[in-house]
Formats: C-alpha cells, structure tokens, sequence
C-alpha cells in the first residue's frame, strides 16, 4: 500500500491559510491530517466523497448528465446570448482561475462581483477612504502584546488564528497567553475541587456561602497582566473567544459607532461624563483605553459584527481612526478577518486587474465600480439582469430572497467540486477540481501574503481545474462573437 506524508500543505478554507499542515495520503486517498483544525480536517477528509463527478444541463425541467464538451458549449451559449450577465463567487478559487474570470467578463460586457460584495465590501471602501496601518500575521506574532478582537469570533469561524498568529501564539519577543489561560483553567478547576470537597463541612458548622456571579466588563486581577499578550474581546454576545478573553466589553447591538468614538474621546484626552457608552460602563472604558495606549504594541481584528451592523462603513471608519490615534501613543495595526480562504486574492485580483476590487460592471466597455449599483445583490434586486455564472460559491443559500428569486429565473451556470442548494436550481452544472487539494493554485491570506496550494491527490478523471474549465468557455464565447482565431488560440 502506497502511503505517503505531504507536508507544508496550505489550508483552503478560512482566511487564515494555515500552511503547515500534512496529509497522509494512501493509495490515492487522503487518509488522515495533521496540524488542521476541524473545519480544515473535515475538508480534506470529505473532499472526495462529497463531489460532483458529472457534467449536467437542464432539459425538460430536469439536469440530466451531459459530456463536459456539451456543458461548456450551452454555459458559453448562455452567457454570450446574455445582455448583461453576471460573474459571481471566486472566493474560494484561485488567482489563477479569477485573472481567466476577469477576462471573460470584459468579453461579455457583464458585472463581476466576489463575495466581498456581502461581507467586508463596507471595510474596503473605508480602507479606500481613510487607509490602513498594515502589517504581516507574523508581525503580530511576535511583537504584539495586546489582542482585540471586536465583533469577530475567531476560536469558532478562524479556529487556529489565536494559536498561530495572535493571543496564543508564541513570538520570538512575546511570550504565549496560552499558558496563562490554562493556568486560570486549571486554578479554576483546583479551586472547584476545594469547594466541592469542603461543601460538607460547610453544611455540618454554617451555611455554605454563596458566590456572587462576576458581572461582564469587570476587571480580571493585575496579576493576569504582567508579561504575557493580553486579550481583548468586543462583541454582543459572550462567544467561545470571549470566554478566554482578559476584557469582554458588551456591546449593545447597532451601538458600535459609538463605543469607538468614546475610546477615540478618551485616546485624545477628552471627558466621558455620561455613566457608560453603548452598554459599557464609563470606568471599563477608561481602563481598557489605558490598556491600549499603554502597550508596546497592539492589534485591532475586526469582523463581519463591526462591518455589517449598523453604521457599516462608518464603524470602520471609526475603528482605523481609533487605531490612528493610538497610533501618536504606541504602535497599533487593525486588520479585517476574512473568512473565503481567497477572498483577499479576489480583491487583489480584481484590482490589479481592473483598479476595483469588487462589483466592477464592463457593460461600457470599460470597468466601472459604484458598489450600492454595480453589487449583485442590487442587480437581482433591481432584476437587471438576465444571466449569471456562479464560481466556488453557493448564493442560493446565502442571498437574500428577493435575489434569489430573481439569480434562478434566469439561465444560470455553476462550476462548483461539490453539491449545494445552487448547483441543484442551476441550468449547466460543470464539476471542477477543488482548488488546494486536487489542483494547485495561489491564494492571499488575510494580510495580503501570497501562498501556494498544493495538489495532493488526483482529481477523479475528466475533472478540470476551474481555470482550465473558464478558459474552454472563454474560448468558446469569443468563437460564438466571431472573435479572430488567435484570441483563441490563446486560450486553446
Ligand atoms: Fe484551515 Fe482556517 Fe482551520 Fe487554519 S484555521 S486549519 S486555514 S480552517
């Protein structure tokens, strides 16, 4: 029996892009991995069991199998008929295959839109607007000494973040937290045993005293505070990430805007004289703001609760302001958690490609880029438009009714490895490798790096790349317009 370790493999799942892991592979099947959290095991585990395996199309109201010739024919017959289709997903693609995206929509004169457009497209336009005080994970690993996560949750959606990059980690010149959060478990659970073994005598001589709950925002003790990272955790809930957190400030939802104005108040040396701030008293702020200006170096990572609450773009705003002004103090990075594991190389892409990083309309010939008009949640709503390809995404399940309704009374074609509820209401199913495991490819981690993917086992024979599929229907739209033979011979 074959078996075979590969190692340094990256995770295509989340934005962390963890690139350390190693797959046991036997016999052409991953059998087993190392170094991955549940969602990164659980992908390589199930890839080659959850999968498409046959090219569909539509006919008589039922997808029937098809060879992928026939499908690349009808997808590009859809899409060149179209008047003003739309190109979405590529998040969880590579670079390689949206470059090939870009060019298809430029010929198809249609919107491109990634799934930015639903989640971090209100931090990059305030990015756009105001800039970033940037920086690499690695940075953070080892010189940053205080934490803040705000509405992000992180041991949940980002499961290895904190123990590779951030409070959990271990720098070359920060030592871990982890040892600190286990030692308050532990002396948590020492603690419990005491009590457990001395509730008898408690109930021989007196009544057994009882302990008052430790309302949220409070501070832990200073002991907790020398040496090692600190954690801090902003949100509406109490979340798994908050549990481990040194602070827990909670928000009152929708109120966000505000608490990061009452830090920048306080940053900037102005009075608070009101008792709390969006649910959080006066005197939490004013030491957390302390915490901040007084470490030697301190990260702001935000999430989909700050960017897409109310106030959006202006939260964000408000948050790089913040991380401005404490920047006259110390030194302060902020960062958006992105979840796809390729969103950021989409809006990289996009950008290099067409000066915009997501919701660019080539309708006029030209890329134009008015998110608010040129999203795909506005064309479906407004119902402009009259085609769509979906790209390693699933919008059926995660669009808005409305959308929705509008993405599948239209032709739609959907390259995806796997089933999901879009493939199931499209018109042309093409199955394709999954990027990282069966083919290789470039993704960007959350903080811009480039990393590559690797092909670990073969994907199931016919099976094309997602790039190499794009290209065959690139080819085949510019023979449908006439296009000149060497535009495809380009692409053959
Ligand atoms: Fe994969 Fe994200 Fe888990 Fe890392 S944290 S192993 S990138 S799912």
């Amino acid at each position: 029996m074959a078996r075979q370790v590969i190692k340094a493999v990256t995770c295509p799942v989340c934005g962390t892009l963890c690139d350390d892991l190693e797959v046991v592979v036997e016999d052409g099947r991953i059998v087993d991995i190392y170094n991955a959290c549940a969602m990164g095991a659980a992908k390589f585990l199930h890839a080659q069991k959850h999968r498409l395996r046959q090219p569909m199309v539509r006919k008589n109201g039922e997808l029937k199998p098809v060879s992928l010739e026939e499908a690349i024919k009808e997808a590009a017959r859809i899409l060149a008929e179209a008047e003003y289709p739309i190109l979405y997903g590529w998040s969880s693609t590579s670079c390689e295959a949206i470059k090939v995206g870009l060019e298809l929509a430029e010929e198809l004169g249609g919107v491109i839109d990634n799934t930015a457009t639903i989640c971090h497209g209100p931090s990059i336009l305030a990015i756009q607007d105001v800039g970033l005080s940037g920086f690499t994970l690695g940075q953070i690993r080892h010189r940053v000494d205080l934490v803040i996560y705000w509405g992000s949750n992180p041991w949940d959606a980002h499961p290895r973040h904190l123990e590779r990059y951030s409070a959990f980690s271990e720098g070359r010149f920060q030592p871990s937290a982890w040892r600190r959060a286990v030692l308050k478990l532990k002396a948590m659970q020492a603690r419990r045993r005491v009590q457990r073994a001395r509730g008898p005598i408690y109930l021989a001589k007196e009544k057994m005293p009882e302990v008052p709950p430790i309302p949220d925002g409070v501070k832990p003790p200073e002991a907790i505070f020398r040496e090692t990272r600190r954690l801090v955790v902003i949100d509406v809930r109490k979340t798994a990430t908050a549990e481990r957190a040194d602070y827990f400030l909670r928000v009152r939802p929708g109120e966000d805007f505000e608490l990061v104005q009452a830090f920048r108040m306080v940053v900037n040396g102005e009075e608070l004289d009101v008792p709390e701030v969006a649910g959080v008293p006066t005197e939490v702020i004013y030491e957390v703001a302390d915490v901040m200006m007084s470490c030697r170096a301190g990260v702001l990572f935000f999430g989909l609760g700050l960017t897409m609450s109310k106030g959006k773009i202006r939260n964000i705003e408000a948050a790089i302001s913040l991380v401005r002004d404490l920047n006259r103090h110390t030194k302060f990075f902020i960062l958006p958690m992105r979840g796809h594991f390729n969103v950021t190389g989409a809006n990289i892409v996009f950008t290099w490609t067409t000066g915009y990083p997501f919701a660019v309309d080539f309708s006029q010939g030209y890329p134009r880029y008015n998110p608010g008009e040129t999203g795909v949640i506005d064309i479906l709503n407004r119902g402009d438009t009259d085609a769509a390809l979906v790209v390693a995404s699933d919008p059926v399940a995660h669009f808005p009714r409305k959308a929705v309704e509008h993405l599948v009374s239209n032709p739609l074609v959907v390259l995806d490895p796997a089933p999901t509820p879009t493939t199931a209401m499209a018109d042309v199913v093409i199955p394709t490798a999954w990027v990282g495991i069966e083919v290789p490819g470039t993704a960007y981690r959350m903080d811009h790096v480039p990393l590559p993917l690797k092909k670990v086992v073969d994907p199931p024979p016919g099976i094309l790349s997602d790039e190499e599929v794009l290209k065959r229907i690139l080819a085949e739209v510019r023979r449908l317009k006439g296009k000149p033979v060497e535009a495809l011979a380009a692409h053959a």
